[in-house]
């Protein structure tokens, strides 16, 4: 099976710009990680771009259609004149088709992971890479680089690389890859370290996290590494 994946914007064109980042390169370096965790699931990649380079949405809708992919995904971060607008939305171009199918898995998988504002899945059928591509096809916005919250996150590479394997886990899945589970059940439980844990449970106690009884339950029992990142991002909120 095949994927290949967008990197939004590039070149001559920044994308969107905030909080001193740039979505071309945001988009680029989410690109490369996905693709390097969906080779692990064994799917075959193809990428528009590689580099700093800028190709048109129609060559870019070519390009995955020319390639005989499977499944076209474009890495998107969203901007607003509204400063206060943030979270993660999934595109694509209708909501009764397979797309949206897999637009769901992917956007619950990522709103699970990082903990952001869920804005859901929604169709867009005026967007080229969405309507001119002739497989199944999603552009994923990573949360807005003009929110000071979502910016913080969106700039850290292990933000990123969470991002890259939430929607990884979400294909795997949804194609019925069996190694999936078994990695990512390993993953939740081994992945968040006890300092970080520790630390969480000082700021609930000192009130600085509100819901003290509901947290410091949480925190005895399994917290997921998506819950801490929430929480954080509550912090800088
Ligand atoms: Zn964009």
């Amino acid at each position: 099976m095949k994927i290949h994946i967008n990197a939004g914007h590039g070149g001559k064109d920044p994308g969107a710009c905030g909080n001193g980042l740039q979505e071309k390169n945001i988009t680029l370096s989410v690109t490369l990680l996905l693709g390097e965790e969906l080779k692990k699931y064994g799917f075959e990649i193809s990428y528009t771009r590689t580099t700093d380079t800028y190709i048109d949405p129609l060559n870019i809708a070519q390009k995955a259609n020319g390639d005989g992919s499977d499944l076209f995904i474009s890495i998107h971060t969203n901007a607003a004149t509204s400063i206060s607008a943030n979270g993660i939305e999934t595109l694509c171009y209708s909501l009764s088709g397979e797309e949206s199918k897999i637009a769901q898995c992917v956007q619950s998988e990522l709103i699970t992971a990082t903990g952001f504002t869920d804005r859901g899945v929604k169709e867009r059928s005026d967007l080229v890479v969405l309507n001119s591509t002739s497989m199944p096809a999603m552009l994923i916005e990573l949360g807005f680089i003009t929110s000071k919250s979502d910016s913080i996150m969106i700039a850290k590479s292990n933000f990123q690389q969470r991002c890259a394997q939430a929607i990884s886990k979400a294909i795997g899945e949804y194609y019925g890859n069996s190694k999936v589970k078994e990695d990512y059940e390993m993953r939740e439980k081994t992945e968040i370290p006890q300092w970080q844990t520790d630390g969480l449970r000082n700021l609930v106690k000192s009130g600085i996290i509100a819901d003290e009884a509901y947290w410091s339950n949480k925190m005895d029992k399994s917290v997921t590494v998506g819950e801490v990142l929430g929480l954080i991002g509550k912090l800088v909120k």
